[in-house]
């Protein structure tokens, strides 16, 4: 262990931000297993059982958000093979989506509810998909609190200490929040998939534009933005990526997003 730590600093001096962002998740594969993810991902899944968090059982918004991340989740297998699945939150006033280590997606309906565009939800969740393709929480978590505690977790180890854990996490909205970096991998992500997938890519950029304006920054149903901070320089960034690599799309949906609205009750 101590001499992968050593290759990863040597790695991490003095090369560009790309390299380090491929050094950073090899690293990440080399402590955490695929398996030891989906273990974790599983036990985040349990407690937030336990929180009574209300999942969707209408069959129409199910298959809705299962439609779009199909057009995703082929593209980001690419990237990363991944066991993905699907969660809608029965929320209609959280506009959040997030996602845990091993490839399980939440999507809250007050997400659906507050899109105006398909090309925004796409945007949203290929953002989501791009962080656990880059295995950010699992980043993220052996940064919080160490090597061992995590591995004892998805070990499912020391039950009293990790369910105490799982339930901190789980109680925050499920995750931590990233580092700038990482969101602006994952906007880059969720830009490609978004375009791969025939959408504009611009969609997760003007969505929280749009809901900036309205809301402001510190709104109590913005969740997701507490996270994920709208600021000029991370919207510029990401048009300058979606320009750099000639990333567009035209694809809307027809009418599937009106039509979940309308079932989630939108006037
Ligand atoms: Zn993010």
């Amino acid at each position: 262990m101590r001499r992968i730590a050593m290759v990863a600093v040597l790695a991490l001096s003095g090369c560009t931000t790309v390299q380090r962002q491929q050094t950073e998740r090899a690293v990440a594969e080399v402590l955490i297993s695929d398996d030891q993810e989906f273990q974790l991902g599983l036990q985040v899944h349990e407690e937030l059982k336990k929180q009574n968090t209300k999942f969707s059982e209408d069959p129409t918004v199910g298959l809705y958000v299962d439609g779009l991340a199909r057009k995703l989740v082929g593209q980001a297998n690419q990237d990363r093979k991944v066991e993905w699945m699907w969660f809608v939150i029965d929320d209609p006033n959280t506009i959040n989506a997030f996602a845990t280590p091993g490839g399980r997606i939440y999507v809250y309906t007050g997400l659906l509810l507050a899109a105006d565009s398909e090309a925004e939800i796409i945007g949203v969740l290929g953002h989501e998909i791009g962080h656990v393709v880059a295995r950010h929480s699992a980043r993220q978590l052996v940064g919080a609190y160490g090597l061992q505690t995590v591995t004892e977790m998805a070990l499912g180890k020391d039950a009293g200490e990790v369910s105490k854990l799982v339930a901190g996490l789980a109680g925050k909205g499920a995750m931590l929040a990233y580092g700038r970096d990482m969101e602006l991998e994952a906007d880059q992500y969720g830009a490609r998939y978004a375009a791969g997938a025939g959408y504009d890519p611009r969609g997760l950029a003007t969505f929280f534009e749009k809901l900036k304006a309205k809301y402001g920054d510190t709104g109590p149903v913005l969740t997701w933005f507490s996270t994920h901070p709208s600021n000029t320089d991370r919207i510029n960034r990401l048009t300058t990526y979606i320009a750099a690599n000639n990333l567009s799309g035209t694809e809307t949906g027809g009418d599937g997003l009106k039509k979940v609205q309308a079932a989630l009750g939108k006037k």
